[in-house]
């Protein structure tokens, strides 16, 4: 049982160091596989509260820590809002709680956490941060990594899917850590890496609004709800135009650029299979492409492990495909 505050992991597979003009950030000291935990990190403290909280709220919730906690959360990093300058002093509760925050259950329930914040944000990440079954922070190796590369997630899905002036806007409208820009691998070389990928990313949020009928980039992470999104991909309007070849097109793009983090790439893969699979007949070489790169995604960005009831469901709906899909291999090797 791991103590609030405490960490797992983080000293075998990173350190913190000096990260270009970002403060501090954590560094692979190894080696690192794709789908490696490198971190499960237990939260100082959690405010569970609807409709947001204030500084009344922090100030409520630290009164109930013991010292040794009270002191944990006192050495908790505050951030400027230039992005540049890190602090534990001159700052309030309120502070730190918010510049350290995850949410912990997608919708009241925030933690402060002070290993899983040390990570810099990167509009091309290469892990992936994400909420356990008890209120913790894990995060994932999401592609192989070499040693002494940054670790780094990115800090709102949003950013993916926007070509680099459109990140900068969206950064300096929403999003007061970077206001001052990001200082990320892609946004800091521009050149023609840059362009292809400002090109890239322009299609895939197309792509995905001719499917759903959907801007991939309104609100915070993922813009609507499941029913929504079940409303706009109902399968009797997925006819081959209207969804198949853009969330294809999406996918492939998505792999060209590198996002393997992401909630859209994971759902357009599941749909591509589970629509491969209605047919009559099935290309099973495409239903075997889709479930496994499917389930790929979700092993390397969650772990083999579903931490709640959303991707219990997501797994339960990869292993029906992997069923079907053994039944049909070896029905056509006997045939
Ligand atoms: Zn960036």
């Amino acid at each position: 049982m791991q103590a609030p505050g405490s960490a797992f992991g983080n000293y075998n597979y990173y350190m913190l160091a000096k990260a270009d003009g970002k403060g501090r950030g954590a560094f692979a000291l190894t080696n690192l596989k794709a789908g490696t935990k490198i971190l499960v990190d237990k939260p100082l403290m959690v405010i569970d509260k609807k409709h947001g909280f204030d500084a009344a709220d922090v100030g409520a919730e630290y009164q109930k820590l013991s010292s040794a906690q009270k002191e944990a959360f006192d050495q908790a990093r505050v951030v400027f809002s230039n992005g540049r300058e890190e602090s534990t002093s001159d700052a309030s509760a309120f502070d730190k709680f918010n510049t350290n925050k995850f949410s912990i259950d997608g919708k009241d329930k925030w933690g402060c956490f002070a290993h899983a914040s040390r990570f810099n944000h990167s509009c091309l990440p290469n892990c992936h941060m994400s909420a356990t079954a008890n209120e913790g922070m894990q995060c994932h190796v999401i592609r192989d990594v070499a040693a002494g590369e940054e670790l780094t997630f990115t800090y709102f899905e949003n950013l993916l899917y926007l070509p680099t002036n459109q990140r900068r806007q969206f950064m300096a409208a929403k999003f007061m850590l970077l206001a001052g820009g990001c200082l990320c691998k892609l946004c800091t070389n521009p050149g023609k890496e840059q362009n292809e990928s400002d090109a890239r990313r322009l299609q895939m949020r197309d792509q995905v609004y001719k499917w759903s009928k959907c801007d991939i980039t309104e609100g915070y992470g993922p813009p609507f709800s499941q029913a929504a999104v079940n409303g706009a991909i109902g399968y009797e309007r997925c006819k081959q135009d209207r969804i198949v070849n853009p969330a294809q097109d999406f996918v492939d793009l998505a792999e060209e650029e590198g996002i393997v983090t992401s909630w859209w790439v994971r759902w357009a893969c599941l749909w591509l299979a589970e629509l491969e699979n209605e047919k009559m007949g099935p290309d099973l070489r495409r239903l075997r492409r889709f479930t496994m790169r499917t389930q790929e995604l979700l092993h390397n960005c969650k772990g083999l492990q579903p931490a709640d009831d959303h991707d219990r469901r997501f797994a339960a709906r990869i292993d029906r495909l992997k069923a079907n899909l053994q039944q049909l291999e070896a029905a056509q090797s006997r045939s």
